[in-house]
């Protein structure tokens, strides 16, 4: 018998039939004891960041921070492999007392000399906070002496929530836009925000666009160079996927560009689909982008779809919980469930808002557990209360699942199919069957008790 934290269950809603949405509680520091899901703030910056594959990027900091690597939180390249590389200035003991600029500095020097990059980012972790290096007079002088854009990344871990690095990371990259030369670019182009390339996503949804006649100036993060983000205020719309992590980047491009942003997302066929005719409808002064549009979802949603019917009837009434960074992926996940015939039985994120979970109510199935920056506890009960079939979440969640004998589909850093577009939609149809349809699962505890 698994209990709530008191203090939690504002934060936990059950959906009721035919009941208004409830008022969520939301978007504050995760309560004491809980053992939330949530990373860092440090966290939530290097994951953005990090597959901008032409720069550097230094974790300032205590070795243990750059745990997470390129193996478990990657994202492909077309071309640099720079990214792919862990540095960090290790600070230890005397650093922490006579305080690390100077490796920092010697750091930098160094990396740069061996490995060229166009860029570098430091990350600063909480002891650089708490010891009070100033990163960005370091960054100053190097930048002046090498010649390259060195970068402070504000992300000390205790500063606030995962979203606060989002903002850290967007606030770092900002500085980049705008100092490029934006000479050669279409009358109908985009930037892509919030798509992060982690299995070949990217280049997927740039065919797309280039099948539209859409030029992508710049993906942000996804297989992106510098170069790119430098010029990115050349292009007129921005889609954003990740809104979580991204609406801070877009905002202040529409503040001092005045590049409008629409929100989009590229998994599940609805919202692929939406996205396309989102970015024809804005350029509506040439009728065949929408042309091109309305063909190239005919053509690939007839490419796709007897297959995933296919799916559909072997997958028919199982249900999935849905645990996920951002609620606008939640979303479309949800809608892509329920296209292959699934019940989304708990939903829940860790950096929704009061829109984001009104609106999952609103989609959500009577019963059906909303829940946010929840706890491995918490998730672990709910999964046993509805019997799920399959837990679809991150590197953190697939060790809640495995434990109850309940089958996982990574839909995060650690994947390596594609799940955007019409392609990735059917490569997830896939993955879920292969997931929930496994004999192993006959043989977990809680089945077997069952039987
Ligand atoms: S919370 Fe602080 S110490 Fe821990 S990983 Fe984040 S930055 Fe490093």
């Amino acid at each position: 018998m698994i209990e709530l934290l008191p203090e939690r269950q504002p934060q936990v809603v059950r959906k009721a039939d035919g009941a208004p949405a409830a008022d969520m509680a939301c978007g504050k520091a995760s309560t004491a004891g809980s053992v939330s899901q949530r990373a860092c703030v440090f966290c939530g910056s290097r994951v953005v960041l990090y597959p901008i594959a032409d720069a550097l990027h230094i974790v300032h900091g205590p070795i243990g921070c750059a745990a997470y690597t390129w193996d478990i939180r990657g994202a492909l390249s077309s071309g640099s492999q720079l990214h792919r590389n862990s540095f960090s200035t290790d600070l230890q003991e005397m650093d922490v007392i006579f305080g690390g600029e100077k490796k920092l500095e010697a750091t930098l020097l160094e990396l740069i000399a061996h490995h060229q990059p166009k860029a570098a980012f430091i990350y600063s972790t909480c002891i650089v906070g708490l010891i009070g290096d100033d990163v960005s007079a370091v960054c100053k002088r190097v930048s002046a002496k090498t010649g390259i854009p060195v970068l402070g990344v504000h992300s000390e871990g205790f500063k606030g929530t995962k979203k606060d690095g989002y903002r850290a990371a967007c606030e770092a990259v900002y500085t980049l836009v705008g100092t490029g030369d934006t000479a050669g670019i279409a009358p109908h182009s985009i930037n892509i925000l919030g798509e992060f390339n982690l299995a070949g996503e990217t280049w997927i949804l740039r065919d797309y666009y280039k099948r539209l006649g859409i030029e992508v100036v710049a993906c942000i993060t996804g297989d992106s160079r510098i170069d790119d983000i430098r010029r990115a205020h050349g292009a007129k719309l921005n889609l954003v996927q990740c809104s979580g992590s991204m609406t801070s980047l877009a905002k202040m491009m529409e503040r001092d560009y005045g590049i409008p942003f629409k929100r989009v997302s590229y998994f599940g066929i609805e919202d692929m689909s939406a996205a396309l005719y989102e970015a024809a409808k804005y350029f509506s002064d040439d009728p065949t982008i929408m042309h091109r549009a309305q063909q190239l979802v005919r053509e690939e949603v007839a490419a796709i779809y007897p297959e995933l019917q296919r799916y559909k009837q072997k997958l028919v009434g199982k249900k999935a919980a849905i645990y996920v960074g951002g609620a606008f992926k939640a979303f479309s996940l949800m809608r892509a469930l329920r296209l292959i015939g699934m019940e989304t039985a708990i939903v829940g994120s860790q950096t929704g808002d009061k829109e984001d979970y009104k609106q999952l109510q609103e989609m959500a199935d009577p019963g059906t557990i909303i829940v946010d920056d929840s706890n491995p506890l918490e998730l672990a009960k709910f999964c046993l209360e509805k019997d799920v079939d399959l837990f679809i979440g991150g590197v953190k969640e697939r060790p809640i699942a495995h434990k109850l004998g309940i089958g996982f589909c990574d839909h995060n850093h650690e994947r390596k199919e594609p799940l955007a577009g019409y392609i990735g939609m059917l490569n997830f149809a896939k993955e879920v069957y292969a997931s929930v349809a496994s004999p192993v699962w006959q043989f977990a505890p809680r089945r077997a008790r069952s039987k």
